[in-house]
């Protein structure tokens, strides 16, 4: 009788886990049982319906800094399967992905379905089985075989299972009854609302450079920043924000914010550039002048905030101003009151416990035959694709296992 490997979960991580397995261990039944109608409702949303499938950052030591939470863990696993992986796993699947300029990586066709029916072709070609509006509501262990509870119907057996329900608490609540501990579930990047910000009526200005700052919470993020009509986005807000889920979450989103406009230069470079400009240049207006190349309407608005008046030529500004203004440019002060609910790439930080793990294998340390793969890990990356090269990563690793394991069996027994 055929082995029979049961995914939980028809997301990226169990459909491209299950497509992974078959291939390489065409002798083994796999069966993947997702409780909604639509498998993949992630990926096709994903990327405003491009799906960013991975980043072009092919250095592991480098990738795994865009991991708040798995950095460590994810090192080894990306030397096995890392986005340049992922890169040829699609091509041989016939789908070509391109590199944008930021690094990000989408399907030519800049659509999702491209990835959607890539997965899900492969996976039917190679006899998964699917079964959809399947919900698992229980597992019990005996061994190192699995009986899994399906809502309204009967019990299916399995000698493997993969676990691969991103961040939903009942698929936690199933590797909980398993043994394994569940770190809870804070949300991670989302947009940083400012409610009583000065610039909330700037909406719409962007910078190709700013830094971030959390000083209560020792945090900083530098990169491009938006600002919006609560506060602030842009890849700076989401990462720090990321970087930041746990501490903002145990403050309540309630703590400073400082944010450095000009953060290729110190505040003593600053005032020395504005004293210059005044010594040699005192007839010139501060206000045409914009000595930093800030967006005209941010600028002009700093000024105000420092009380320098329309049209003041430099000559007639106190140097204790010009200090304000240093003072402004690389530390404006917000105050971040509550969370938005704005979401960008939304992710869950939290999930199992990366301790209980074997990261070579992506089994269980608790349960022999027992896997997991994707978000339902406690790991999360910033947005750019890294969410998915997770899910690619931990699913790809647990199949190669998975097949391995029964081939072993196969081969011993022949
Ligand atoms: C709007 C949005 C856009 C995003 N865009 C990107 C992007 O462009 N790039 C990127 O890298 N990341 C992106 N992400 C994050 C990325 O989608 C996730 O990290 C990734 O989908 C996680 O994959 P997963 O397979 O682990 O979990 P999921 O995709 O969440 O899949 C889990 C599956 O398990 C099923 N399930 C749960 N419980 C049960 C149960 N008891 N029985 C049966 N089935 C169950 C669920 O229905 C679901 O289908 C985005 C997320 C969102 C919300």
């Amino acid at each position: 009788m055929k082995k029979r490997v049961v995914i939980i979960g028809a997301g990226a991580a169990g459909v491209f886990a299950a497509a992974v397995c078959a291939e390489m261990a065409p002798h083994l039944e796999v069966i993947v049982l997702e409780k909604t109608r639509q498998p993949l409702a992630k990926v096709r949303i994903s990327g405003g319906g491009r799906c960013n499938v991975t980043h072009a950052q092919f250095d592991p030591k480098k990738l795994v800094s865009n991991y708040p939470r798995g950095h460590k863990e994810l090192l080894g696993p990306f030397h096995h399967f890392q986005p340049q992986d992922t890169f040829a796993w699609f091509k041989r699947h016939g789908v070509t992905l391109k590199i944008e300029e930021d690094g990000r990586c989408f399907p030519t066709t800049d659509h999702s379905s491209t990835i959607v029916n890539c997965l899900l072709d492969t996976a039917k070609a190679r006899g998964v089985f699917l079964r959809l509006e399947t919900s698992v509501t229980g597992i019990t262990a005996f061994g190192k075989r699995f009986s899994v509870q399906i809502e309204g119907e009967e019990s299916l057996e399995c000698d493997t299972l993969l676990l691969a329900t991103g961040s939903s608490p009942r698929g936690l609540e199933l590797a909980a009854s398993l043994g394994h501990t569940i770190v809870p579930a804070v949300p991670s990047l989302f947009t940083l609302n400012t409610p009583t910000s000065s610039l909330l009526d700037l909406s719409g200005i962007t910078l190709p450079d700013a830094e971030l700052t959390l000083p209560q919470l020792s945090l900083k993020q530098r990169g491009a920043l938006l600002l919006t009509h609560f506060g602030f986005s842009g890849p700076a807000a989401l990462k720090l924000s990321s970087f930041g889920a746990r501490e903002l979450h145990a403050c309540h989103y309630r703590t400073a914010l400082h944010v450095c406009w000009v953060p290729s230069l110190t505040k003593e470079e600053i005032l020395q550039q504005l004293l210059t400009l005044k010594k040699t240049r005192p007839a010139k207006q501060l206000e045409n002048e914009n000595p930093f190349h800030l967006p005209s309407n941010l600028w002009k608005r700093l000024l105000v905030l420092e009380k320098i008046p329309h049209f003041t030529s430099f000559g007639h500004i106190a140097d204790k101003q010009l200090h304000g203004l240093a003072e402004r440019l690389t530390a404006s002060p917000f105050a971040i009151e509550g969370k938005t609910t704005h979401k960008a790439e939304f992710v869950t930080a939290g999930g199992i416990e990366l301790k209980e793990i074997d990261f070579k294998t992506l089994q269980s340390k608790i349960h022999p035959h027992l896997f997991f793969a994707g978000e339902i890990l406690n790991i999360d990356g910033v947005t750019g694709g890294f969410n998915f090269q997770n899910a690619w990563t931990t699913a790809y690793l647990a199949a190669r296992h998975i097949a391995q394991l029964f081939l072993n069996l196969k081969m011993a027994l022949s």
